[in-house]
């Protein structure tokens, strides 16, 4: 693969080509296969980013990775010279030759968080008070059809401003590269490009994600239920942490140990909920009918102990994977639902109930911070998180701690 970028009125146009073993069929380290649509797309700094092509290569190289890595077999050129700690990673983390070397590694100070407007970076935001947000936001691409018109970035981006927080909204339109299944991050940490550009910009040393105890520990989506402390996205010795670390901007996950039970409670205790929104697609509100909708209501609800609240059937089309016996995926939150809400057995979720015969005391751990978590927050933040974590949530057992690392084995 070789990989250019080009700076112009605060906009940086990636281009990559292939060289002849790279292939069109890739795969996110997440397992997803997705083909490639196109070799171009950029990303949008704010009028407040001064450092334009001065940016350290090192961060340009990342970014670029999270974009074109899925497609690249063994080898990527950049368009300037990397620092020796950076390709030290690609060679022995990803088995790719990347080059050319001879920059000075990279540092910073201050923490950013990468903010959604959900609940899970809204449960971040009450860690870190101070941190700025930094909000992407996706926008068309010249050269390829929208084929999912529905997604409300402008919406989710109103509300993160609304929060009244220091918000810096980066957009781009590197979903489009990709063309199937739908528009989306090549890879998830894709996300992470405008806080990569402007690193330098805002002096910072890490940036923060909302990635829970499911995505980090217990095998998120596409690992159903494997206990994962090797997740080779998340974990800070796998191979993006190590990545992302080389390029002096480690990830942060302060809610890694907790569940979405937890993010949403804190998200609901937290003085920015009004500005919370999960739902991707509606616009004065949440849909109230998209799968996501019917999952989060599922948590919320189960966080205050109440009925749900949903007009969708067990014969809905979102709701169909819940006839199904497990494993589903976030089937650690399918549990907690099930065994808080009165009346499950009156929801599209009462097969689903039946089938896992889950109950209080079988889920209480998912009211608890697993303490590893903890443990991996580099060293300049992982305080903050553990006093949080105490006083706000509390820490497991370890009886509590055994059933994240025995998950999907009993
Ligand atoms: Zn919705």
């Amino acid at each position: 693969m070789r990989v250019e970028w080009t700076f112009d009125d605060g906009v940086w146009h990636l281009a990559f080509l292939l060289d002849p073993e790279d292939e069109l069929t890739g795969l996110c380290s997440d397992g997803a296969s997705m083909e490639l649509r196109t070799n171009t797309c950029q990303v949008r700094l704010p009028g407040t980013a001064t450092s334009g092509p001065g940016v350290h290569p090192d961060l340009l190289a990342v970014a670029a990775w999270t974009v074109a890595a899925p497609w690249t077999r063994k080898r990527v050129t950049f368009d300037r010279p990397i620092s020796p700690r950076l390709a030290e990673v690609f060679r022995t983390d990803w088995d790719v030759d990347a080059g050319p070397v001879g920059a000075d590694p990279r540092e910073g100070t201050r923490l950013a968080i990468s903010y959604s407007s959900g609940a899970d970076s809204m449960a971040v935001a009450d860690v870190f008070p101070d941190a700025p947000f930094i909000y992407f936001h996706r926008e068309s691409h010249p050269r390829v059809p929208n084929r999912w018109p529905n997604y409300r970035a402008d919406v989710l981006a109103r509300l993160a401003v609304e929060t009244g927080r220091d918000v810096t909204i980066v957009k781009s339109d590197l979903e489009f590269v990709l063309s199937r299944p739908r528009p989306g991050y090549p890879e998830h940490h894709a996300v992470l490009a405008g806080a990569l550009l402007l690193a330098d910009d805002m002096d910072l040393g890490a940036v923060a994600l909302g990635y829970e105890l499911g995505s980090r520990w217990l095998g998120g989506d596409r690992y159903i239920l494997r206990y994962t402390p090797d997740n080779p996205m998340w974990a800070p010795e796998g191979r993006w942490g190590r990545l992302f670390t080389a390029a002096g901007l480690p990830l942060v996950l302060p809610v890694g140990g907790v569940s979405e039970a937890v993010t949403m409670r804190l998200a609901l205790e937290s003085d920015l909920r009004d500005h919370v929104r999960w739902c991707l697609t509606g616009s004065d509100g949440p849909c109230g009918v998209c799968g996501k909708c019917l999952y989060k209501e599922l948590i919320q609800a189960a966080v205050e102990r109440r009925p749900l609240r949903t007009t969708l059937k067990a014969t809905s089309a979102v709701a169909r994977k819940w006839q199904e016996p497990p494993p589903y995926g976030g089937q650690e939150m399918i549990e907690y639902g099930c065994a808080h809400i009165p009346g499950i057995e009156d929801t599209p979720f009462a097969a689903a109930a039946r089938y896992l015969q889950a109950t209080e005391a079988s889920t209480a751990w998912l009211e608890r911070c697993y303490p590893p978590a903890i443990d991996e927050i580099p060293e300049p933040w992982r305080k903050q998180v553990d006093a949080y974590m105490v006083d706000r949530v509390g820490l497991m057992t370890d009886d509590q701690a055994q059933r994240v690392e025995t998950w999907g084995t009993r």
